[in-house]
């Protein structure tokens, strides 16, 4: 079995295929974890609100579990806990009203027996002080949630999969095509020429997807998306127990942030259309958004506008119509599956998208129906389906 990525999706499935009895070896373009990979970043949202969705609410709900399954595992072995249950807030600039992100996530979070605090403009004030006070009128907090550390898990899941001797690890190898022989996948090409031969191939590559499955080229799209790090002067009011990790407004302004890390540092993005590009172009992030980034910062932060930006990246998405995964069997050559599509949204259910993937290559991927089913090509209002659900015209901030 070959893996090809090794971001959080080819790691969770290779170990959760090893520990179902697969031989598997990883091959990734660069050193696990690549920089350039979605994957590798300081923070990542961990929720399970998800609108009226109850399919990636419940998915959200196992993999909340899963974090806290693996931060014991990490934990007894002498190491860091990565998930920081800090809860999330979901605030907004009007009334929580139903049809709306936050206000049918508090109504899906209650039908599903949790217990979401509703928060008013006052009680936003006295609890998070770093928020502008009156701005955000209307909201929840939910306790279940946070953040984990993105790129020490990667580098986690790498460790505990390097030292096992039914996994080999191939860092630095680019996957230049699949082998096919009579129609079916039969291994790789590596740049360097050799070819490496399996009896199954997982094509887990994020953004470069389409350029191992051409014909999915219309389907899992690289768009370049920015974050921002910044350095506040009073840290003491980007603690986690009176910041923590939150969106604002998200539909709307598409910005969600993380409390104080290790570091010192608030880490800001933003969930919008993004940029088209190649997954292998120049990434370099759009002047105008660190405008907007201010305008932003002057209605929901004053206290960060003369924070430093100490960092600032385009990070890329693998995108698909209307966000869903790819987690399928190629329908033309069983030689392959397609663990991609991460959306901008997918890190979060790192501890069940091991199943989801090993489901798919035994077989059974009746689990989530056609929610990640391999699709073909964009239909129109597929389209309109993603930029209806990012705000691609972010309403003017100021
Ligand atoms: C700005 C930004 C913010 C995000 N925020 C969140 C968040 O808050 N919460 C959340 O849940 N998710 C978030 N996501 C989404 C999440 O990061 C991704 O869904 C997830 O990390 C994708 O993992 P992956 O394994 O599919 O891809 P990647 O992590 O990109 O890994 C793909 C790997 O494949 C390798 N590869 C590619 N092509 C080849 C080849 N030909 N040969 C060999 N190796 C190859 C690459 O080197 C890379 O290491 C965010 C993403 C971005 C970009």
């Amino acid at each position: 079995m070959i893996v090809v990525g090794g971001g959080i999706f080819g790691l969770a499935a290779a170990t959760t295929l090893a520990n179902r009895g697969w031989r598997v070896t990883v091959i990734d373009a660069g050193e696990i974890p690549n920089p350039l990979a979605a994957s590798t970043d300081i923070s990542k949202v961990v929720r399970m609100e998800y609108g009226t969705d109850h399919e990636y609410m419940a998915l959200g709900e196992e993999a909340i579990d899963g974090w806290h399954v693996w931060n014991q595992e990490w934990t007894d072995a002498g190491r860091a806990p990565l998930y920081h249950e800090t809860g999330v807030t979901m605030l907004c600039l009007r009334t929580m009203d139903e049809g709306g992100f936050e206000g049918d996530s508090f109504q899906t979070l209650r039908a599903r027996g949790h217990a979401p605090e509703r928060l008013g403009a006052e009680d936003i004030s006295r609890r998070f002080p770093a928020w502008s006070t009156g701005r955000y009128v209307d909201g929840f907090f939910h306790a279940r949630g946070g953040y984990v550390e993105s790129g020490r898990v990667v580098t986690e899941l790498a460790r505990s999969l390097g030292s096992r001797p039914d996994v080999a690890l191939v860092n630095g190898a680019r996957v230049q095509t699949l082998v096919r022989e009579g129609g079916r996948t039969v291994g790789v090409a590596l740049e360097d020429g050799s070819v490496v031969r399996a009896d199954m191939v997982v094509v887990a590559a994020g953004a470069w997807t389409a350029k191992l499955l051409p014909e999915l080229v219309d389907v899992v799209r690289a768009t370049g998306h920015p974050v921002f790090h910044l350095r506040p002067r009073d840290p003491s009011l980007f603690v986690p127990d009176c910041f923590p990790t939150f969106t604002a407004d998200v539909a709307r302004t598409g910005y969600y942030g993380f409390p104080l890390n290790r570091d010192g540092v608030v880490k800001i993005g933003v969930h919008a259309i993004g940029v088209p590009i190649d997954a292998d172009a120049q990434r370099i992030v759009p002047g105008e958004e660190e405008d907007r980034l201010a305008d932003f910062l002057s209605i929901t932060f004053p206290a960060l506008l003369d924070a430093p930006i100490v960092y600032r990246r385009l990070c890329l998405y693998a995108d698909t119509p209307g966000e869903d995964f790819v987690i399928d069997r190629h329908p033309e050559d069983d030689g392959v599956v397609v663990a991609s599509g991460g959306s901008g949204h997918g890190f979060k259910f790192g501890p069940a998208l091991g199943r989801l993937i090993a489901d798919a290559v035994e077989g059974n991927a009746a689990s989530f129906g056609q929610k990640f089913a391999w699709r073909r090509t964009l239909h129109g209002e597929d389209v309109e389906t993603t930029e209806a659900a990012r705000c691609h015209d972010r309403i003017e901030l100021k």
